[in-house]
């Protein structure tokens, strides 16, 4: 093989020739320290590579060596519980190896070669299997069974021997017979990040993700494959909702890509995920999370690469026929290092010195979530949904890499730091965000909760439209101006504010509202509603608008969140009462009003 020569170093990029046999990916070793690295440019007999290690020191002259083999990541047992960095290493054995900043030329395995694991065969001696077929299982973690799967290369091929017991990740655990002759498989499989992972088919984005958090369920849903964008400034908010997002979404498997830029935005992350709770468990939560984490001392193009690296074990677990919620935080970090590479290879910027391929790279980043049908014989779907948080500097939407990823993602939920000024969590602006998957999940909500649930919804959302128009007017010209219909859309409005939307994530009750639980919640809010609207427009009784709001039934509506799921009786009670006191407060009659 061919020993490529630096000619050039530029911070994370070096330049080498006597490069003829480059590819675009490759995987290489730079100098007699073996630094990683990865061709990323291909001119001629000379390659441009991006380091995934310190750089400084090197010089011309020094030795490239060509692997020939794309970046991969090693998939088996071993992925769960993991922190990674960018380009798959595990941090406690890096950091054990070198210390807090992480030297160079480390070599440390992704999955650890000595451990054993349980290996359960599913499959007996004499089966034909397929590509995605699930050969046999481990129980890597409590809450999770890894399925071991003929990786995707292998079209088909006769068990002709199959293991049962302990066995490592290299450890042979099937021989194959194919046409190409016997093939052994281990545990483990690799596949290269830049490549999506085959599956047979995708589905349409039909299943809602439920998240137990009202205001995303309720009115900016993401499908189950879905992608969703959080652009959020400092202290809005993003943190505690991609750690909600985490710990109740209807998803089997955490993949969650830590980017920090200032260094403790990332000791966060490690600190805190590793403590969360698994709520369904009681253990935690890391026991179905892998974590990928790059700290702001390691180099820029590992956190090109940790998106990658994040989103191929995350479709890993997803061929495995899981839901996978992955989350990235933040990709504007990830696009500052395609930014600063794309400037040291010279190429011409585009908008704010972002390279001009910016959009295209976030569309194929997202382009990879989905809801599919695995490979292998026997039908299983998986679905893989991606959250991707976004810290616009200074909060400004219009920065380049929000606007690329708005263009791609179908939920925005945007973050409002007046909100959060205003201690209403999550600040998410109900006016400025939407789900372009409402219509795709209204067939699921209907079948669920039937078309009432549907109306509510659109109902709620006019009511806080209409609060918006109205507290423009209320601005120039006062209160007074009102009719005492509009009167009552403001009250309603708030209520639906603080009493739905307004969520705790601290408070052991409210921090999950099961789907039943936000219908009924949001039945009591608009049944007061329609109830006092009709008491309102009988007119004749020259009612006092605010004995209306100052009902006690009210008290009970703003608590009903913080009634317990197996105590939902108790709002059928609510609804009683509304019935009551409205009826007699329009009550010389004493006609019903409901
Ligand atoms: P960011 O990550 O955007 O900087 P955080 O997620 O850390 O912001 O949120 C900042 C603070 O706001 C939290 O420490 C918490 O006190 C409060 N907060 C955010 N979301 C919620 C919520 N849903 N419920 C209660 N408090 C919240």
């Amino acid at each position: 093989m061919e020993i490529g020569r630096i000619i050039r170093v530029s911070g994370p990029l070096v330049v080498a020739e006597n490069m003829p046999e480059a590819r675009m990916y490759d995987m290489v070793r730079v100098s007699e320290a073996g630094l990683l690295g990865e061709i990323i440019e291909v001119r001629g007999d000379r390659a441009s590579i991006q380091v995934y290690e310190e750089t400084a020191g090197l010089g011309p002259g020094e030795p490239v060596y060509n692997t020939g083999l794309p970046l991969s990541v090693e998939l088996g047992p071993g992925l769960i519980e993991a922190i990674f960095d960018g380009v798959q290493r595990p941090l406690d054995v890096v950091w054990k190896k070198a210390g807090d900043y992480i030297t160079r030329g480390v070599e440390a395995e992704a999955l650890d070669r000595e451990r054993r694991w349980e290996f359960v065969p599913r499959v007996k001696e004499g089966d034909v299997v397929q590509a995605g077929d699930i050969l046999g299982t481990v129980q890597e973690t409590k809450p999770v069974e890894h399925r071991i799967m003929v990786p995707p290369d292998i079209a088909e091929g006769k068990v002709v021997e199959i293991f049962q017991g302990e066995a490592t990740v290299v450890d042979t655990v099937a021989r194959l017979e194919t046409k190409e002759g016997i093939v052994e498989l281990s545990m483990m499989q690799k596949w290269p990040v830049r490549k999506g992972r085959p599956y047979k088919e995708k589905l349409g984005p039909y299943v809602p993700l439920i998240t137990g958090q009202r205001i995303l369920d309720t009115l900016f849903p993401v499908a189950k494959g879905g992608t969703a964008c959080i652009p959020g400034p400092f202290g809005s908010g993003k943190t505690v909702t991609q750690h909600q997002l985490a710990k109740w979404a209807d998803a089997e498997i955490v993949v969650y890509i830590g980017c920090g830029e200032r260094g403790n935005e990332m000791t966060d992350v490690l600190m805190e995920f590793p403590e969360l709770l698994d709520p369904q468990t009681d253990e935690p939560l890391m026991k179905r999370t892998v974590l990928i984490a790059n700290t702001s001392n390691m180099p820029v193009a590992a956190r090109e690469a940790s998106v990658y690296t994040g989103i191929t074990i995350a479709e890993y677990f997803r061929d495995m026929g899981y839901s996978v919620a992955l989350m990235a935080d933040s990709t504007s970090r990830w696009a500052e290092a395609l930014r600063e590479i794309s400037g040291r290879l010279e190429e011409m910027p585009g908008e704010e010195g972002y390279p001009a391929y910016l959009g295209s790279r976030v569309a194929e980043f997202y382009e990879r979530a989905g809801r599919t049908i695995c490979l292998g014989s026997e039908e299983r779907d998986g679905a893989l949904t991606v959250v991707g948080a976004v810290s616009p500097p200074g909060g400004d939407l219009s920065e380049p890499v929000t606007q690329a990823t708005l263009r791609v993602v179908k939920v925005f939920w945007s973050l409002d730091a007046a909100l959060a000024y205003r201690r209403h969590f999550p600040a998410i602006n109900w006016l400025l965000s939407y789900s372009l998957y409402q219509e795709n999940v209204d067939p699921y909500f209907r079948e669920m909760l039937g078309e009432k649930w549907i109306e509510m919804r659109r109902e709620a959302m006019r009511i806080l439209q209409e609060e918006a128009e109205l507290e423009e007017i209320v601005r120039l010209v006062g209160i007074d101006a009102l009719s005492p219909r509009e009167r009552l859309v403001l009250e309603t409005a708030k209520s639906i504010r603080e009493d739905f939307l307004h969520q705790n994530s601290f408070h052991d009750v409210d921090t999950y509202t099961s789907i039943e639980k936000q219908f009924r919640m949001m039945e009591l809010i608009l049944n007061f509603h329609r109830a006092a609207l009709k008491v309102v427009e009988k007119g004749e009784l020259d009612l006092d608008l605010d004995k209306l709001f100052v009902l006690p039934v009210r008290e009970r509506i703003a608590r009903a969140k913080y009634v317990a799921e197996e105590d939902l009786a108790e709002l059928d009670d609510i609804d009683e009462e509304i019935k009551v006191q409205m009826g007699a407060l329009s009550g010389e009659g004493g006609e019903e009003v409901a």
